[in-house]
């Protein structure tokens, strides 16, 4: 891999990923809209020779001259505030940004990569979740926008690989943290970090009884890379299993932080999944994945990002 486009390169999880390719010697172009994306997640990559950034939607079209190796999708709003606050551009840049950038790899004859999702799998009746769920979804709930876009995508993907035959990569990406979240994306660990070290209560949904299972954003990188390196055209689950419920998970961040918090029980919200755990078998067995970072390792860290003066 030499030359790279990233969508949502301005992202949480883009602005890593091209940091990641570009320390590997790759050439990376990243794509962002700033709808949800923040130029200060790049602010250190501008500069390099081998970066650039194109302020761009790529629900348009999208092109770029050269070659390119890999066309990495990863443009969307990606938290339920976020996603329930721009429906439409979700739905659109699952649907039409995923046609166009499918277009763009095609063209290119580049690897395909998309940033799939633990919630095409909805509020799941089977846990942990292998890949061969199908899924409970909801399709005009509130959470429809952002499940049935990637489910949408995902189809797409397969289609493109079925009839162009071009090479496909399908992350199915499970809760995942780190340096560079917004503090106000609305998810669960930025508002409990900002919360617990304003000393403000901390706003546990339901009675805090639904798990979730926290991956650290390097572990997801490193299984992206392992995925965009192996020949797998079927989606796979990238993701750590240890399964917390969420009243754990704001306990264990108020102790890191040294918090007095409160904590405080607000209405869950409409479809919000009972559970969610990913199956890893298939990552373990075909990439030799498997998250590396303890969670009170990747919490203080998160911490410590967002300690920091803005
Ligand atoms: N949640 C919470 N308090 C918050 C924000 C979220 O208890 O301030 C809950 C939310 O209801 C869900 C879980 O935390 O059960 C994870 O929510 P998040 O928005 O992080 O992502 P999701 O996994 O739902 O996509």
């Amino acid at each position: 891999m030499k030359r790279l486009l990233i969508t949502g390169g301005a992202g949480f999880l883009g602005s890593h990923l091209c940091e990641h390719f570009l320390a590997k010697g790759c050439e990376v172009i990243a794509v962002d809209n700033l709808l949800t994306g923040r130029l200060e997640n790049i602010e250190g990559l501008i500069g390099n020779p081998r970066f650039r950034f194109i302020k761009l939607d790529v629900t348009n079209f999208l092109h770029v001259p050269g070659k390119l190796d890999a066309v990495l999708h990863f443009a969307s709003p990606a938290s339920p505030v976020d996603y329930q606050r721009w429906p439409i551009p979700t739905l659109k840049v699952g649907a039409l940004g995923t046609h166009k950038a499918l277009g763009l790899a095609k063209d290119k004859k580049a690897v395909f990569v998309l940033a799939s999702t633990s919630e095409v799998y909805g509020d799941p009746e089977v846990n942990p979740q292998p890949e061969s769920y199908w899924g409970n979804v909801n399709p005009i709930g509130p959470r429809g926008v952002y499940d049935e876009a990637k489910r949408f995508a995902e189809a797409l993907t397969m289609a493109y690989h079925r009839s162009h035959g071009i090479p496909v990569r399908i992350v199915r990406i499970f809760n995942t943290y780190g340096p560079r979240m917004r503090m106000n994306d609305g998810r669960a660990v930025p508002n409990f970090i900002t919360q617990a070290l304003a000393g403000r209560p901390i706003t546990v949904y339901g009675d805090g009884s639904q798990t979730r299972s926290l991956t650290f954003v390097s572990d997801l990188v490193d299984g992206i890379d392992r995925l965009l390196r192996s020949r797998l055209n079927e989606p796979v689950n990238i993701g750590n299993p240890r399964e917390m419920s969420l009243l754990e998970i704001a306990q264990t961040i108020r102790r890191l932080t040294g918090s007095k918090s409160r904590l405080v029980f607000k209405p869950l919200p409409t479809d919000d999944p009972k559970v969610r755990r990913p199956d890893i078998s298939l990552a373990r067995a075909k990439l030799h994945w498997e998250p590396k970072v303890a969670l009170e390792d990747g919490l203080r860290r998160t911490i410590a990002y967002f300690r920091k003066p803005l």
